[in-house]
């Protein structure tokens, strides 16, 4: 990477894609601008990658994984890298955080958390490494033994977005490493900086060349690759669901694994009895945070009519203050939406908001800013089966729809193709218990919403996916059970 013009703070990084230890531009010679959504200025330009490019560094991975140059060192050493990464990027969260503010408009405050959440991740995982273990059978009968290994699966291929990532490439790279696997990463076409800066740390703290490879590009020439090539065993990816479908498609007739994160449209239910303060607070962070870029975002917030008239009133005079503006400003609760794309495809919901339901507040560009900038949105009278119920909308909108009992809340909340998050506000035990196993989602909050401790894992059914990242079953996902029988030879006379 170099930086060009300007000062420190401004200058414009130009990024190289990171195949078999090297720092490379693509051979197509080509690529990618990377403007700020906030301002529009030219912040990182990094390869358009190629098939060719993706060939070569599967081809890298491939190698270092058969020679056994990472794979076959001991979880000791193999923890000791993943923990000097963890390090290097606790101790340069304010780059990182600004890397990622910049590609992808949301706050540096956010992007500062998110930097540290990453960091320890890495720890997690690095711990993990040392903590692998597959079992024995001791009992099979005199002069026979058996044990059950755990080994890497081998080549992943990592598909990764934009809306948080460092996060994500944490949760899926320490621990396929962890595992002993070879990878090859495709960041978002959007925000690639902070991939090719962890590549650096990981050179740096001693993984081997070959072991992790970035290319650079677009979904179409490289992810597309990745997804169909017979020498990748393992696709992660996280993304959308209409892109999930195409990977499973690519990947079917090589029979890899894959482990899809993809979208969601989570329901955040208060009931009468809910500390109903708090539970505003939630459900507006549930649909701010990163400008509502986020898949677990809290999009439909149902609530019983009993306190619905009192829950408007505190959403309105909350939600007033939200700040949305410069994202580098510490003032500012919302930035930016990542592109133009983004930005119209959510003033189109906003549009189909206004003809189907009654806009309670929002709805509207911020004026006077020159970038994506869009006001927090809130409807009410909303229908389950109405647009803004159904589709994930990814952006700053609110659908409110009413119910009645926990069993009418229960079906409206299950009434989704998605089933990645949900949130339950209530003081009644009773309610909590049995609203958490009705509801089909891939993880409950009760009086909580969006918390992600690192222990626990995080993932969806239904559309929203399948696979686990974080929590101690992570690392799963990256190994293949080997079984051994072993006979004592001496049973055959
Ligand atoms: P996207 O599906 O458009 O792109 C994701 C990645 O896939 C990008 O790197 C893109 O280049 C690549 N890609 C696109 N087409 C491809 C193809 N045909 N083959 C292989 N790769 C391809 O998603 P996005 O717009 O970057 O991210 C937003 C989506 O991600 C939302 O739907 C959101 O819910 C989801 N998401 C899910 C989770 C989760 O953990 N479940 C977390 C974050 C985001």
């Amino acid at each position: 990477m170099n930086v060009q013009g300007g000062t420190a703070e401004n200058a414009v990084r130009n990024y190289r894609l990171f195949i078999d230890g090297d720092h490379a531009a693509s051979e197509s010679g080509r690529v990618i601008e990377r403007h700020n959504p906030a301002t529009g200025a030219l912040v990182a330009t990094w390869p358009a990658g190629t098939a060719k490019d993706a060939e070569r560094a599967i081809a890298a991975a491939r190698a270092a994984f058969a020679d056994r140059r990472w794979c076959g060192l001991s979880v000791a050493e193999r923890s000791a890298v993943l923990f000097a990464v963890a390090d290097r990027i606790r101790d340069n969260a304010a780059e990182l955080a600004r890397i990622e503010s910049l590609e992808s408009g949301k706050t540096l405050a956010q992007a500062t958390d998110e930097v540290l959440w990453a960091a320890d991740i890495w720890r997690y995982a690095a711990g993990q490494a040392r903590a692998q273990h597959g079992d024995s059978h001791g009992n099979l009968g005199d002069g026979k033994l058996a044990l059950v290994l755990r080994e890497p699966a081998g080549v992943v291929g990592m598909i990764t977005p934009w809306n948080f990532p460092l996060v994500i490439l944490s949760q899926k790279l320490p621990f396929a490493l962890a595992a002993g696997c070879s990878v090859v990463i495709k960041p978002s076409e959007l925000t690639s900086g902070t991939t090719l800066i962890v590549a650096s740390y990981l050179s740096d703290a001693g993984l081997p060349a070959g072991v992790f490879n970035v290319v650079t590009g677009y979904g179409k020439d490289v992810g597309a690759v990745l997804s169909a090539h017979p020498a990748v065993d393992v696709i992660t990816f996280t993304g959308s669901t209409a892109t999930g479908q195409a990977i499973i498609a690519a990947a079917a007739p090589t029979m890899k694994k894959t482990v899809l994160e993809l979208g969601g449209k989570s329901p955040n239910i208060v009931f009468a009895d809910a500390d109903i303060d708090a539970a505003v607070d939630a459900a507006i962070k549930g649909v701010v945070l990163n400008q509502g870029a986020e898949c677990c975002a809290g999009s439909r917030v149902l609530v019983q009519y009993s306190i619905l008239e009192d829950f408007k009133a505190r959403l309105l005079e909350k939600v007033r203050r939200v700040t949305v503006g410069d994202p580098l400003s510490p003032d500012s609760t919302i930035g930016a939406i990542v592109n133009e794309t983004q930005f119209e495809k959510i003033k189109a919901y906003i549009a189909k908001g206004r003809a189907q339901n009654t806009l309670l507040c929002g709805g509207e560009p911020v004026a006077g800013l020159p970038g994506y900038f869009l006001q927090p949105t809130i409807f009410c009278d909303v229908r389950p089966g109405d647009a803004i119920a159904t589709d994930e909308i990814f952006g700053p909108v609110m659908a409110l729809i009413g119910f009645d009992t926990p069993e009418e809340a229960a079906i409206i909340a299950n009434d989704t193709a998605y089933g990645l998050a949900s949130g339950i506000w209530t003081s009644s035990v009773d309610n909590a218990i049995w609203m958490a196993r009705a509801i089909r989602a891939g993880i409950v909050w009760v009086n909580t919403y969006l918390d992600l401790p690192t222990e626990v894992p995080i993932g969806g059914i239904k559309q929203s996916g399948y696979g686990r990242e974080n929590g101690r079953f992570a690392i799963e996902e990256f190994q293949v059970l080997k079984t051994v029988v072993i006979q004592d030879s001496r049973a055959y006379g």
